[in-house]
């Protein structure tokens, strides 16, 4: 009285139901297939955007100078399938962010998304003392040199092969607001967005976004660094008074909601006619007068 059925099972399941859940699964992986570099990615931000992006089916290359750092990062993510990969890359020197480019080509067979994620804060002080070599050339070579070379070499590689890639770069509160980082840090990261703006302007010709993603202070090692001048280096600390400075309470801001940011902006599902935008993750910070909410928070009191 057995009905056996030879088809692996389909008769058994619901099919409907199965599908949709399987659609939906397919529709959360965000970046399926898809290839991207992510600098600075052995620490910070970077490596909480590794960690989503593989999470969302991308094959990533972590780049950054901390080796050590960034193969531990590659060791927790990359699975069976092998879907990171470290390389040492300074981003200040122009051949080794050509040799990062070609080295994702060569691994995983093409480029979409460029992360220009790598950052320093720069010494910081007075404008009237500003190390000239040290601090101001540095935090420049860094932060706005490096993602130049990074969106060059991404877009030739891309222009190439003809992708409609994405270009993240993280800017920061920094990159719209004077006084919130040293005077260097706040330069270079104004640059960066002009330079984001800019090469939107150029490359949307040929189907390449450009984007920031700017965050306010996320207690990454670089903001401990920032911090460890005042005598400040525990991490629940740092985020205590980051928090008591934010607009949005409630909620310390951490890497993985930056890193969601950029996820937002690295996929075509989600942000096909996004470009020359600067996504701030600040909860509202650099939209409202700071002074005067809290001139009127005191009021209210
Ligand atoms: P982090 O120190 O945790 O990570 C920065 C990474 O960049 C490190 O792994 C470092 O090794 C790498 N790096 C530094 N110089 C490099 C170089 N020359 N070449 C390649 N890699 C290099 O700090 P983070 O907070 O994750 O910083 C990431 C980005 O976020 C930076 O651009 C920073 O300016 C920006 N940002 C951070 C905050 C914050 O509060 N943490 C706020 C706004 C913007």
């Amino acid at each position: 009285g057995h009905n056996l059925a030879v088809d692996e099972g389909f008769t058994v399941v619901d099919n409907s139901i199965s599908m949709i859940v399987s659609q939906m699964l397919m529709k959360e992986k965000q970046l399926e297939g898809k290839v991207a570099i992510i600098t600075g990615a052995a620490s910070g931000i970077g490596e909480a955007a590794a960690k989503v992006f593989v999470e969302n089916g991308a094959f990533v290359v972590v780049a950054d100078i901390q080796e050590e750092l960034g193969l531990k990062v590659v060791a927790s993510i990359a699975g069976p399938d092998h879907r990171a990969i470290y390389k040492n890359c300074d981003v200040t020197v122009e051949k080794q962010v050509e040799e990062t480019v070609a080295f994702a080509i060569e691994k995983y067979g093409t480029l979409d998304i460029m992360y220009s994620n790598a950052g320093i804060m720069g010494p910081g002080g007075s404008i009237l003392d500003m190390d000239m070599e040290k601090g101001f050339d540095r935090t420049l070579a860094v932060n706005l040199r490096g993602p130049a070379l990074c969106i060059k070499h991404a877009a030739r590689a891309m222009v190439e092969r003809q992708v409609r890639g994405s270009i993240i770069c993280t800017g920061s509160v920094a990159s719209v607001l004077g006084g919130m980082g040293p005077h260097d840090y706040t330069a270079s990261k104004h640059g960066l967005l002009g330079l984001v703006r800019a090469a939107a302007s150029e490359l949307g010709k040929h189907g390449i976004r450009v984007n920031c993603v700017s965050p306010f202070g996320v207690a990454t090692p670089m903001a401990m660094s920032g911090m460890s001048v005042m005598g400040i280096n525990d991490a629940s600390k740092i985020e205590a008074i980051i928090c008591s400075m934010a607009n949005l309470k409630g909620i310390a801001l951490k890497a993985k909601h930056v890193a969601e940011a950029a996820l937002f902006l690295a996929s075509d599902e989600s942000s096909i006619y996004v470009s020359g935008h600067n996504l701030t993750v600040d909860g509202g910070f650099t939209a409202v007068d700071n002074s005067a909410a809290m001139r009127s928070q005191m009021l209210m009191k």
